[in-house]
């Protein structure tokens, strides 16, 4: 059989609220052209992100239930913790309100002034929590990885010897840990191979400096590396997850990705001293540290969502739900960050709106022509989320690419549901000279983009 099915079935469901094409423009208005101050209840179809968004099964349901909510040593802390440990083998298990926090707890210890900090490209939080501590968040991405029309398997790989040339510049003193985000989120979701794992690993070891995985998406990473990367199609995936961890000083999880829950993180680490100094920061603003500021049934849901995220069928379907809507938007000729990554389209909205300059925050007027056409929502990345004002200068700054991500929530939407993505997007590009371009009426200083206030241009 050739077709794949969503390999589960629908007990439960929400309606979903249909609006004119009049409602959605006042309510785009309304949430000033930042698809961020929408109330979801007006959006058709979500794919804002997909993180926290996942449909739970009956067993993480049935789990919640069961969770024991004593404050120290509940029972549902030892399955999670039993369950993290065997998945990734590494010792100490630190859980954490979400992914940033788990962030926040390692950069205070090893961040600060002066240090700088290497990544494939530092997801948003994460460069945020890198930069509050002081030090400085540098992407190495291969160039591949820049280059949206470029087909390399890996795309979310780091370039070693751009690693190697910056710790000798710097010193490794000042390179407290290097980090890999897979799957490379801000990159377009590519993953990044063992090979590449494996030389970084090299590379920090060389130098004495710890290696830590941004590790949201390590069951989507694994299973790309068995379908992509040479010899390692006849190993399990949950055997390739090993292994990425074996190589790491530990990571920084948001359980809110291939969790498959919708709250929950996860911090890991290798070094004993460093994880009982982790403990301390956990408990000053987290919680204890068999519950980390999470309740004993958040902990149940986790520790099933992770085991079921390592079922090949489920990452089957998922990857290949993700190809799907991306070959239906190439046939309607939009450009996409190529080959499809793990979790989400990136549209190439530079291409797309090609009337359009960086000035013109090309992302977000494709997202607010999405919402006003078809009810979709989806998010920018690129001059809302990367951009920046020089101080020196007084000019904006642009990121590499302006893309608009397509995120597909786990387990939620179905075959249908992607097809009207796809009809959708091909009528507004049908009719894309009329996107107009948007500036910014107000911003924050920091991850601006959540709550940012435009204006049509
Ligand atoms: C989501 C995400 C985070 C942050 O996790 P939160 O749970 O949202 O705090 C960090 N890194 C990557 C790559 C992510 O995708």
């Amino acid at each position: 059989m050739n077709t794949i099915i969503e390999p589960f079935r629908i007990k439960m469901v929400e309606p979903l609220r249909l609006t004119t094409p009049a409602e959605r423009d006042a309510i785009l208005r309304a949430a000033h052209f930042n698809p961020f101050l929408i109330p979801a209840d007006d959006v058709l179809i979500d794919l804002l992100t997909d993180s926290g968004t996942s449909a739970m099964s009956a067993e993480q349901w049935a789990g919640m239930l069961r969770g024991d909510e004593s404050y120290a040593g509940a029972k549902s802390w030892f399955r999670f913790e039993t369950v993290m440990k065997e998945i990734t083998g590494l010792p100490h298990v630190l859980p954490t309100h979400q992914g940033r926090a788990s962030e926040r707890i390692l950069f205070e210890l090893l961040g600060g002034p002066g240090k700088v900090i290497p990544n494939n490209n530092h997801f948003d939080t994460t460069r945020a929590n890198c930069e509050h501590s002081g030090a400085a968040a540098v992407d190495l991405v291969i160039d591949e990885g820049k280059q949206p029309q470029s087909r390399h398997p890996f795309k979310g790989n780091m370039d070693v010897a751009k690693l190697e040339r910056l710790i000798d510049e710097v010193g490794a003193d000042r390179v407290p840990l290097v980090m890999l985000t897979v799957t490379n989120n801000s990159g377009g979701g590519q993953p990044v191979s063992l090979e590449n794992v494996r030389a970084v690993r090299g590379v920090c070891d060389r130098h004495g400096i710890p290696f830590f995985l941004d590790a949201c998406r390590f069951a989507e990473n694994a299973y790309l590396i068995k379908l992509r990367e040479p010899g390692q199609s006849g190993r399990s995936v949950a055997d390739i997850v090993k292994e990425l961890f074996s190589l790491a000083d530990g990571a920084t999880i948001s359980a809110k990705k291939d969790g498959l829950v919708n709250i929950g993180g996860v911090l890991l680490m290798r070094d004993e001293h460093l994880a009982a100094r982790a403990n301390n920061l956990l408990i000053l603003t987290e919680g204890f540290v068999t519950y980390g500021g999470l309740a004993g049934r958040d902990l149940e849901a986790m520790a099933q969502g992770f085991r079921e995220v390592l079922d090949e069928h489920y990452l089957e379907y998922r990857l290949r739900s993700v190809a799907y809507l991306g070959e239906g938007l190439i046939r309607h000729g939009v450009r996409i960050v190529e080959p499809p990554g793990g979790h989400a389209i990136y549209v190439d909205a530079a291409e797309f709106c090609d009337h359009l300059t960086p000035d013109d925050f090309p992302g977000q007027a494709l997202l607010c022509a999405l919402y006003r056409h078809a009810g979709i929502r989806a998010v920018e990345i690129g001059s809302v989320m990367f951009g920046r004002i020089d101080k020196a200068t007084g000019k904006a700054v642009h990121p590499p690419m302006q893309l608009v991500r397509l995120a597909v929530p786990r387990r939620v939407y179905t075959q249908s549901h992607m097809d009207y993505v796809i009809e959708a997007i091909g009528e507004v590009r049908a009719n894309r000279q009329a996107i107009r371009g948007l500036r910014i009426v107000e911003a924050p200083e920091v991850l601006r983009h959540f709550t940012a206030k435009f204006a049509e241009a």
